[in-house]
């Protein structure tokens, strides 16, 4: 009887430390996320081009939108071509 609930016991403690480790794991991943916008103004000095008509310009003129770069505000979230 004694075996079966400190068995029970470690098996609740490994459930704990688990999802705690899971849980860590997940904050730190969220927190080490580079937010897009941010990480392409930090390689402001490459070379980027339209997502719409593929026009080569420096990143930091670029116009971001859904993760992609677009040269000017009129191609924003127009197609590729
Ligand atoms: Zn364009």
């Amino acid at each position: 009887m004694m075996m079966r609930l400190l068995f029970w016991l470690a098996l609740a403690v490994l459930v704990i430390f688990a999802i705690r480790s899971k849980v860590r794991a997940a904050a730190r991943a969220q927190a080490e996320a580079p937010r897009p916008n941010a990480r392409a103004e930090i390689s402001a000095e490459s070379m980027t081009s339209c997502a719409h008509c593929g026009l080569h310009f420096p990143a930091s003129e670029a116009i971001h939108a859904d993760g992609l770069d677009y040269c000017s505000p009129a191609h924003v979230r127009l197609p590729p071509p």
